[in-house]
């Protein structure tokens, strides 16, 4: 166990305990999350669709209300602003509805920015916007709404590369006859855009934070052995869950703690690699027990 962990150390994973590394070699299902793990922390505004106003006010609306969040999302807002040299006006009671999207006031309006969800309990209506989202959605890109004061006033899609390694490494894990799965809170379209390009086997999409930890349960009830590989603070619960939960060294905190193994190149072909060193050293440890009840035997 201790060469093993040792060995993994070297090539960049860390693993914390030998349970982890037992565990492993038996797994049947890999779960990843999509925002940060399979897709590149750095997404980046592609489209902005103004409603009400031209693009630069909705942008400004936008990086507002976005100023106070951790979200990746809500990075490419402020990046996009501040490219654009737009002066970010302070808001106030900025709030994250996790899964959802955000929302602050501003000049004694309430600004909201988030997808379908988020609308629908503020109750306003985005049927007429659907087949341009759709679109949008179909292209792989994340579509968020922003509306202020009960208006929606423009459409913001949102693409995030896929990481360098991330199709090789579903690609191996089939080989090695592995179930991969893609969760993400993000809606179905883009998931789907995103699953296809990697070939991945089934995506749970729209799945709120407090749900994944759910999902990895759903599975383990069918006797499936399951790995988590994610990065944020909504991963945290389902990491914990996972008969094996694996973090992303560029990851948040909470996730590398609650993780049993972190890879800490961000390179997602490292899960093959933990999985290999697992079953090398579960069959080490098999011939080295094997070699002493023989020469026990011997002995008696
Ligand atoms: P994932 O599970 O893929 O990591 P999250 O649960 O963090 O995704 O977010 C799910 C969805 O909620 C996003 O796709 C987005 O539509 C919306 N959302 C959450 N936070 C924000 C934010 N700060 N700005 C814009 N949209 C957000
Ligand atoms: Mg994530």
């Amino acid at each position: 166990i201790m060469v093993g962990t040792g060995k993994g150390a070297e090539n960049g994973i860390l693993i914390k305990n030998a349970e982890a590394l037992e565990t492993a070699h038996k797994l049947t299902t890999i779960i990843f999350d999509k925002t940060g793990t399979l897709t590149k922390g750095k997404p980046e505004i592609t489209d902005i669709i103004p409603i009400i106003g031209d693009e630069k006010e909705v942008l400004k609306y936008a990086a507002i209300v976005e100023k106070g969040s951790e979200h990746p999302l809500g990075e490419a807002v402020i990046n996009k602003a501040k490219e654009k040299k737009i002066k970010i006006p302070e808001a106030n009671s900025f709030k994250a509805i996790p899964g959802k999207g955000v929302e602050a006031i501003y000049n004694q309006k309430k600004i909201i920015l988030g997808n379908r969800l988020l609308m629908k309990e503020n109750k306003l209506n985005i049927g007429s916007f659907e087949n341009k989202v759709k679109e949008l959605e179909e292209q792989g890109k994340t579509t968020v709404f922003i509306a202020a004061d009960k208006k929606i006033l423009g459409i913001i899609a949102i693409a995030a590369t896929l990481k360098e390694y991330s199709k090789e490494a579903v690609e191996q894990l089939h080989k090695m006859g592995k179930e991969v799965i893609m969760i993400t809170g993000d809606n179905e379209r883009t998931a789907n855009a995103i699953a296809k390009q990697l070939n991945i086997d089934k995506v749970l999409a729209n799945v709120l934070p407090q749900d994944k930890e759910k999902e990895i349960k759903k599975l383990q009830k069918q006797n499936k052995i399951v790995a988590m590989v994610g990065d944020g603070i909504n991963d945290a619960p389902a990491l914990a869950q996972a008969d094996l939960g694996i973090a992303l060294g560029a990851g948040t905190d909470i996730a590398m703690e609650t993780g049993n193994i972190i890879l800490i190149k961000d390179d997602l072909r490292d899960v093959i690699t933990a999985i290999d060193l697992s079953s090398y050293t579960m069959r080490k440890i098999k011939q080295n027990l094997f070699w002493a009840f023989i020469y026990n035997v011997a002995g008696i």
